[in-house]
């Protein structure tokens, strides 16, 4: 049986980053660049002011408090062509380009308030000299021309998007987010809105795999529930290659009489491999549906939610394009005891705080792969190495980080 790790490389293996499109940085977030991009210019462009307040030359200003005359105004927004006359100030707006001669800017806090002038518009009485070019803004201050401003590889956020903005670098090229299609199999499942029947339940699994495609970035399309029914499987299966850049399935993995995922990915493309030695989620199958990358997921529904972290979504960050497949992990104490059997991964659920020493893991208490309720407010899972048996209160576990506390 493989273990996670290879399996991992196995399946990642059959993954490239998708073709590229351009859009608007304004629908850009969440999207992945596909090159670096630089500064075209220096940014800000021009000196400009970080006060309201005056533009002054400071040889002007010999001793304070000292009255010059105000020889005019710049907004931001205004060109600043005219030079400061000598001997004079410009009053200047927060963001406005310096005018040429002044070397600094004295605030609106360090002159006598108007009211106390008698109104007068003027001239203006400066009562603190100011540092060399105090509150002016340098052209480049932030970020130098040609300097990389966003590597390529990089999930853009409203921070790279503003930047991309300012820059000028509207539209950006990005790779396409991938479309992922589940199928939802089992003869027991009815809607999430339907009232189950005497041995029905509720199809909660392409609900949860809805929610995680789009949190990792994919489109999503959900078929389902499909009946424990070789044809029906396979023509589902079918249909999906027909859109998707990568095949979801749910349930009717395992050995039972009435799973047919694996058979139908024999016959209609090719199957890797079915199973992998980790807990909860052994039976994986991968492979290909036609030329689709098809990953059959166990029905249970934590498997679901290990075997999506553990595969399809660093698989989906691959076709996105982005540098960093897999969740951080950190290092945690455990906060109780727990035990396995030797022989494969145990992917524990846990819930992180913070304490002195660090982080501390507690485990969401059951941890049957039917445990649904462990999932909630489940902050990650602590790996528990494939040979070990028991892990002590305090232990340090390595956990994978799907959100932070
Ligand atoms: P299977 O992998 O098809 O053998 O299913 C394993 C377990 O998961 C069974 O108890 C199923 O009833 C349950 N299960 C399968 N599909 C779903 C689903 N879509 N939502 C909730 N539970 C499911
Ligand atoms: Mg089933």
């Amino acid at each position: 049986m493989l273990d996670v790790e290879t399996a991992r490389l196995k399946i990642l293996d059959a993954f490239v980053p998708l073709e590229t499109i351009e859009v608007e940085v304004a629908h850009a977030a969440g999207m992945v660049t596909s090159r670096d991009l630089y500064a075209p210019h220096p940014l800000p462009r021009f000196d400009n002011s970080a006060m309201d307040g005056f533009a002054v030359k400071r040889s002007d200003i010999t001793d304070v408090p000292i009255t010059l005359p105000l020889a005019g105004e710049v907004r931001a927004g205004d060109a600043a062509d005219e030079p400061l006359p000598e001997g004079s100030v410009v009053r200047i707006m927060t963001g406005a380009p310096i005018p040429a001669g002044a070397d600094a800017v004295v605030p609106i806090e360090d002159v006598v308030p108007i009211e106390e002038t008698e109104g007068s518009d003027t001239e203006v009485t400066i009562t603190v000299a100011p540092r060399p070019a105090a509150h002016i803004r340098p052209a480049g201050d932030d970020v130098a021309q040609g300097a990389l401003l966003v590597a390529s590889g990089t999930e853009l956020g409203a921070g790279e998007v503003a930047l991309i903005a300012s820059m000028g670098l509207s539209p950006v090229r990005v790779h396409r987010r991938p479309h992922v299609v589940v199928l939802s199999t089992g003869d027991e499942l009815v809607a999430p809105e339907a009232d189950p029947g005497p041995g029905q339940i509720r199809d909660s699994n392409s609900v949860a795999l809805r929610a995680l495609v789009t949190e990792a970035g994919g489109s999503v399309e959900v078929v389902g529930p499909i009946a424990d029914d070789r044809e029906a499987v396979h023509d589902a299966v079918l249909e999906a290659t027909k859109t998707a850049d990568l095949i979801v399935s749910s349930g009717g993995v395992s050995v039972g009489k009435y799973d047919h995922v694996k058979e139908v990915i024999e016959e209609v493309g090719s199957l890797e491999f079915w199973r992998v030695a980790m807990q909860p989620g052994k039976p994986v199958v991968s492979g290909r549906a036609v030329d689709v990358p098809f990953l059959g997921l166990p029905g249970n529904p934590v498997s679901i939610h290990i075997g999506f972290e553990q595969f399809v979504r660093p698989a989906i960050r691959k076709m996105r394009g982005c540098k960093e497949l897999l969740r951080p992990t950190v290092t945690a104490r455990l906060a109780s005891r727990i035990e396995k059997r030797p022989g494969r991964l145990h992917f524990v659920r846990v819930k992180l705080r913070f304490s002195e020493e660090g982080f501390v893991a507690e485990p969401t208490g059951a941890q049957g792969s039917h445990i649904q309720s462990s999932l909630v407010g489940c902050h990650g899972v602590a790996r528990f190495d494939v040979d070990d048996s028991v892990l002590e209160e305090g232990d340090p576990v390595t956990v994978e980080v799907w959100r932070l506390p």
